[in-house]
């Protein structure tokens, strides 16, 4: 229970779920440091095991999309749920396969990759998914009568925000699929299997129509390739950013059961028990992360009030890249009367304008020395931190199904910043 004495002044969301165990916010901050992020064993297992579970059909896997966390111990927490795994890099195959990960359980799926990275996932016995034709001829022929996977783009795009739209006519991604016949050509050139057909039309969808669409699509396109192993209609599972409005979650019951009727249609058509994958990166690990950091200066500019933070966009990148919204928490640093909310501008410590994570927040009024929970910070968080201003990158804690904090990173160091140069 979250038992030490300081009051909660502003609590969405990690109460209610026991969200930070034995521990709390201010106890972690006072530990570790801030900013620091902190992931929920308990919630990343129950994620798991819902998607695990989406579908009837057996011959069903799920596919972690890892760039959206590739912190071992977090891996290693969805390996032991069952779930396999795609990589985007050689550095992802090599993170996996030190979780433990075995080849068989990723799929490369890259775009645009030099000789050496298609070589070193074949080397290592991982599947490679191509992007486009000529990745294809280039794996041909460095893998010739190897395996390989393609990945299609359905013409049916969604997402958020334009630039995680990933298909459709507006996007670098997948395989047209009006060259089926250069696709059939480049195989039988290198002698080629084709193991599987994949897509990925976007990230973050609250109903799944598009995606549904898409899958309809990809299975007509499998029709064509009778040889293939397996379907993956890709990621896109979205979260409830908006917890404090109210947002509900995606019905993914339903959705399951609309993606359920789609797969026994086509299978009951092509006599086809094939295997069928999804590939969610976000719905994954989104909500087991919440990113805590510390108010260190309050200031009027022109009217608005800035409450200035440890939490730049080096640390969370995702206002200023996608404009996206996260949940805020306080947590005071000592108990005060609840006062009513006042807009805030929350901003970081980098030397830049648009380093703002919150920009005119409701919050109940700041003060230095506050604690702040970024919800919801688990997916596209510390993967895209940097090291940009030569600020540390965070350090990160889990909080075990037994409520004990534990370090599964720790922050940089000063001698890690200057660890790349000679003499
Ligand atoms: C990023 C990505 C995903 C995961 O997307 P989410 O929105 O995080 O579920 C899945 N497949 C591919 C190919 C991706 O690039």
């Amino acid at each position: 229970m979250n038992n030490d004495n300081f009051a909660y002044i502003h609590d969405i969301w990690t109460r209610e779920q026991s969200f930070f165990g034995k521990t709390s916010p201010r106890s972690l901050a006072e530990k570790y440091g801030t900013p620091l992020y902190v992931y929920s064993e308990r919630i990343l297992r129950e994620r798991c095991r819902e998607l695990m579970g989406l579908i009837g059909y057996t011959n069903f896997g799920v596919n972690y999309s890892a760039k959206a966390n590739t912190n071992p111990s977090i891996l290693k927490i969805i390996r032991e749920e069952g779930l396999s795994v795609d990589a985007m890099s050689p550095g992802e195959i090599y993170l996996e396969m030190k979780a433990g990960f075995r080849p068989e359980d990723i799929l490369f799926i890259c775009n645009n990759v030099s000789d050496e990275e298609i070589r070193y996932a074949v080397e290592a016995g991982v599947l490679v998914s191509v992007d486009s034709i000529s990745q294809l001829e280039r794996h041909g022929r460095l893998n010739p009568g190897g395996r390989v996977a393609v990945r299609i783009n359905p013409g049916i795009g969604a997402g958020h925000h334009e630039k995680v739209v990933t298909a459709g006519t507006n996007t670098k991604f997948g395989v047209d699929p009006a060259f089926a016949g250069d696709l059939r050509a480049a195989l039988r050139e290198h002698g080629l299997r084709l193991a599987g057909l994949n897509q990925h039309i976007g990230s973050l969808f609250m109903s799944g129509d598009e995606y549904l669409e898409a899958a309809s699509f990809l299975l007509s396109f499998a029709e064509e390739f009778p040889e293939i192993e397996f379907v993956d209609f890709g990621g896109g599972f979205g979260i409830p950013y908006h917890k404090e409005g109210g947002e509900k979650r995606l019905d993914l019951p339903l959705f399951g059961r609309r993606l359920q009727e789609t797969i026994e249609r086509w299978v009951n058509k092509t006599g086809r028990r094939i295997l069928m994958k999804i590939e969610p990166g976000r719905y994954t690990v989104a909500e087991c992360g919440v990113l805590l950091g510390r108010v260190h200066a309050l200031k009027v500019n022109a009217g608005r009030t800035y409450a200035g933070t440890d939490i730049g966009f080096n640390v969370l990148i995702r206002r200023a890249m996608y404009d996206a919204h996260h949940d805020i928490e306080v947590y005071a640093g000592e108990p005060r009367a609840e006062e009513p909310k006042v807009p805030v501008t929350v901003v970081g410590n980098i030397c830049e304008t648009g380093d703002i994570l919150a920009k005119d927040r409701l919050l109940p009024p700041l003060m230095e020395g506050d604690i702040l929970g970024v919800l919801d910070a688990g997916a596209y968080g510390m993967v895209m931190a940097s090291n940009y201003n030569c600020r540390l990158r965070p350090a990160e804690v889990l909080i075990t199904t037994d409520g004990d904090d534990v370090l599964i990173r720790s922050r940089d160091t000063l001698e890690d910043l200057a660890g790349h140069f000679p003499g």
